[in-house]
């Protein structure tokens, strides 16, 4: 089979604007998206394939971050190549994608992490966003004492665990 080349199915589904160009097809997760063509794989992500159209490969194990925290936008001046960590350094403090503060998807997992004082500290990964936060709540009430935040409208309810989950936070803080 044929494909045609991807660009020229991509660009008409752009709006070209001033600031962020906005993918005007579908969305995943707040990301856009285009299907590689044929009935092949997985769609690819749309600032993905913007970036390596204009400027070039993304190196592997490397994320491309939304400088404008636009997720629909593919404007490669917009994005970023950036290491994991620095992406998450560079994230809303409640990730769109669980609602609970510290807690971020990583493929079918979870992963809490905070940060202090200019350093991420990496709690560990979990199977629910829940324990995610959980790991984060506990961190924080250790790290920021009296300051804690555990974002707006979250109650704590898993201190109840914290002895499971102490020892949990403080392998994990033991690792760094
Ligand atoms: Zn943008």
């Amino acid at each position: 089979m044929t494909l045609i080349p991807i660009e020229w199915r991509f660009w008409p589904k752009v709006k070209i604007g001033p600031g962020c160009w906005e993918w005007t097809a579908s969305l995943s997760k707040g990301y856009g998206q285009i299907n590689i063509g044929g009935n092949y794989g997985k769609p690819l992500k749309a600032h993905r394939v913007a970036y390596e159209l204009l400027v070039g490969p993304v190196p592997p194990n490397m994320d491309l971050d939304h400088i404008c925290h636009n997720r629909a936008c593919v404007n490669p001046s917009h994005l970023r190549v950036c290491t994991r960590g620095e992406n998450v350094t560079n994230r809303k403090p409640t990730p769109a994608d669980s609602g609970l503060k510290g807690a971020f998807r990583n493929h079918a997992r979870w992963t809490s992490k905070i940060v202090w004082k200019g350093t991420i500290y990496r709690l560990g990964a979990f199977a629910t966003k829940e324990e995610a936060h959980a790991a984060y709540c506990v961190a924080a009430s250790q790290l920021h004492g009296q300051f804690a935040n555990f974002g707006e409208n979250q109650d704590c309810n898993y201190l109840t665990k914290q002895d499971r989950i102490d020892g949990e936070a403080d392998d994990a803080l033991g690792d760094l």
